[in-house]
């Protein structure tokens, strides 16, 4: 396998990292531009790094860890440091997710908590209120919503809600409200308030909007009668904060819906009335799924086209995002004039320490954000926000992960890294870390796993960074080396490694098991079943016409089928569920991964699951009836569960009597060879692995991480 006895003689720093060992170097007078303070109002901004509100799953539910990771932010160089949308009213409330909430007094310590902890790391500290308006469903508070006009609920699900025609009794309640949450907000030590009036996600968004507002006294009609009760909560919110915190507008630029909803010009009539209003501008794009698209549908500074222009019509600063990760594009946003702050959300996520890295001239440094909106899945499924790139997101506080930092090695123990894909790589490169002497050793050629080769598939070349961001840690860490070859388990038993992780993946089944089959379907070996494992590896299925069963329902099976659509198979995608790639939902892209294969003459099959397959095609069943169906085809594609890689695994445990005479300590599963999942878990994986190395290990007795319970109120 290639892998020697480590060369004698060679420096281990125990515990420090590659980042800290490093000298800083400095940085190219190219970036000084984004170093430089900007005023907002009457709050500086020590650079024009600024981290705008977003969501974390986190919000008032678990707040120590929220206000951690908004810390770890600001330590990170972010001059500004937002909260998400922080609801303003009881019946504003957006349940199921969870956001942060600033309903009456009782909210203050949780959100003061954030504040002053992004405070002692030097950032300003900004809040984005919220009224939902006809956007929250109310589910907890269960009080009827309130929009423009009497319309059903615009959330993400369906809930049977209607929201109620504000009438002007109703509005000026609203106005109160959100001057009471000015209040608090200056209260809980806020640099800097938000009115919210973008992503169609709150009240002032509605009445702004055509779409939602057909109404006929002074709040519709025109764009000045439309923009009023944003104009009046911005007027109420200066007045409230009186100088004590800038106020800042976050409003939708184009809601690209033509005529219907906010157009470019309904913006440069509110930007030309209103423009000098607030302190800062924060410029969104669209609905929230318009302005954080995944890569595979949209590039870095996807939103440029569509702001610039209107940093013209005001003199105050303003900000914007577009998963900016490139520091000259960072660069030319600004000395361009499209905008004056730096916006981020998902890059800051994958990289709390973007700011100081380009800084310090550290750019191998950057995690790059990939746009998986993994980070959104985690508000989509009310759980703390998780990230491809920085498995350390939302565990800062909970299990007291860094992203820069990570605790010294406990022993001069060796370890071996079985396989180089996400797993694996993050284990080597923490670890190495850590100062522990690590062999990376990994079968092919290249490191990156399945990183690497689904960054091959349609839209997912980003995925690489993956690979390519610990790839260029370990190689100018001296505690790792790398070696190339297939480990079997003589070779482990040979060598002197106290511990061994094992992160040799997973493969797609070809049996039809999954959700829907729960043991093999009836399979004629006369059609040709083709894998996951198969198409990455560049085999593709032979004739024309090729039938995809996609019961994995995350992005697989739909980029399959783009691949196989676009080299000019007929494609027919079957799906036991009611849309394709249905979890991705909860990454904001299933409505342009339908689109995109309608566009490219899939034919999508809803509610229906191959049941068998036979020499001219397969048996389809309807989920619901049971009615089956003949489908022809001259392949077929499963896409639906993965079996552990894990034979090395298994045999190593079953030999633990040599471990013994190997020195051998521990040998353990990590990632998809542990259990299959996303790249994000398998890179949490790797990560838990190296943090926990040679910790006591109690086999799950205590719960591993630190968690908030609520407060009993015993009042009667
Ligand atoms: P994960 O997502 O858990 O990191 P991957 O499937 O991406 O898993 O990566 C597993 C890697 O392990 C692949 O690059 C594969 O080539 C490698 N590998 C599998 N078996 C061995 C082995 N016995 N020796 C070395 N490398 C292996
Ligand atoms: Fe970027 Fe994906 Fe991390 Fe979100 S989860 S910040 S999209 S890498």
């Amino acid at each position: 396998m290639g892998v020697g006895p480590i060369p004698a003689g060679r420096r281990i720093v125990p515990g420090v990292s590659a980042q800290t060992a490093r000298e800083p170097t400095k940085r190219s007078s190219r970036y000084d531009v984004l170093f430089e303070s900007v005023q907002i109002g009457p709050v500086r901004a020590r650079n024009r790094f600024f981290q705008v509100p977003h969501c974390n799953g986190m919000g008032y539910r678990d707040v120590s860890a929220h206000a951690e990771m908004r810390a770890v932010k600001a330590e990170g160089g972010w001059a500004v440091i937002c909260t998400e949308q922080a609801e303003i009213h009881y019946s504003s409330d957006i349940t199921p997710f969870i956001e942060a909430r600033i309903w009456d007094d009782k909210d203050i310590p949780a959100l003061a908590l954030v504040a002053d902890r992004v405070h002692e790391h030097g950032a300003l500290a900004g809040i984005e209120l919220a009224y939902n308006g006809m956007n929250g469903p109310n589910l907890y508070s269960r009080v009827a919503p309130m929009g423009p006009a009497h319309l059903p609920v615009a959330t993400f699900t369906t809930d049977p809600v209607q929201a109620r025609r504000m009438d002007l009794d109703d509005i000026a309640d609203l106005r109160r409200w959100h001057r009471a949450a000015v209040r608090r907000s200056i209260e809980a030590g806020y640099d800097l308030v938000y009115v919210y009036a973008g992503h169609a996600l709150g009240g002032i968004h509605h009445f702004l909007s055509r779409r939602y507002n057909d109404r006929t006294d002074a709040y519709g009609g025109s764009a000045e009668n439309r923009m009023r009760l944003l104009r009046e909560i911005i007027e109420d919110t200066l007045e409230e904060a009186s100088g004590h915190a800038a106020v800042a507008c976050r409003i939708t630029v184009d809601e690209l819906l033509g005529d219907e909803g906010i157009t470019r010009g309904d913006i440069e009539e509110v930007i030309g009335s209103l423009g000098e209003l607030p302190d800062l501008w924060d410029f969104v794009l669209g609905a929230w799924e318009d302005d954080s698209v995944t890569a595979r549908f949209g590039d870095e500074a996807e939103q440029e086209r569509y702001v610039r222009g209107l940093k013209a019509l005001t003199a105050k600063p303003v900000v914007g995002v577009g998963r900016f990760t490139s520091a000259d594009t960072m660069v030319r946003m600004v000395k361009s004039g499209v905008l004056d702050l730096v916006g981020a959300a998902r890059p800051s996520i994958a990289d709390p320490f973007l700011p100081r890295k380009i800084e310090e001239g550290r750019f191998d440094d950057i995690r790059e954000c990939i746009g998986c909106n993994i980070c959104v899945a985690g508000d989509f499924t009310m759980s703390p926000i998780r990230c491809t790139q920085n498995p350390t997101m939302g565990e800062e506080w909970r299990r007291g992960w860094h992203p820069e930092r990570i605790r010294p090695r406990a022993t001069e123990a060796k370890v071996l890294v079985v396989g180089g894909g996400p797993a694996g790589l993050e284990a080597a490169q923490a670890l190495g870390h850590r100062g522990y002497e690590v062999i990376l050793a990994e079968a092919s050629h290249s490191l990156g796993g399945r990183a690497a080769s689904e960054a091959r598939l349609p839209g997912l070349a980003s995925y690489v960074r993956v690979a390519d961001y610990r790839e260029a840690q370990i190689d100018r860490l001296r505690t790792v080396e790398r070696a190339q070859g297939t480990v079997t388990a003589d070779e482990i038993l040979d060598y002197d490694f106290e511990h061994v992780a094992i992160a040799t993946g997973a493969r797609w089944r070809a049996d039809g098991v999954g959700r829907f089959h729960t043991h093999p379907m009836p399979l004629d070996p006369a059609l040709p079943v083709l894998t996951p494992d198969d198409l990455m590896a560049g085999r593709m299925p032979e004739g024309e016409r090729v039938v995809i069963f996609d019961d994995d329902h995350y992005y697989m099976g739909g980029v399959l089928a783009e691949l196989l659509a676009r080299a000019g198979r007929r494609v027919a995608l079957v799906t036991p569920a009611h849309a394709v790639s249905n979890w991705t939902t909860a990454t904001m892209e299933q409505h342009r991964i339908q689109r995109r294969l309608l566009e490219l003459d899939v034919d999508i099959i809803p509610a229906r699951a191959v049941a068998a397959t036979a020499a001219d095609g397969v048996l389809t069943r309807c989920v619901f009836t049971d009615r089956e169906r003949n489908l022809p085809a001259d392949a077929a594609v499963f896409v639906t569960a993965r079996l552990p890689a894990d034979a090395l695994y298994r045999e190593l445990l079953e030999r633990r009597a040599e471990w013994g005479d190997a020195g051998l300590r521990s040998v353990e599963a990590v990632g998809d060879c542990w259990c299959p999942g996303t790249i994000a878990a398998a890179v949490w994986e790797g990560r838990r692995y190296a943090e926990e190395l040679e910790e006591p290990n109690d086999r799950g007795d205590t719960v591993p991480f630190r968690r908030e319970v609520t407060g009993i109120d015993r009042s009667k």
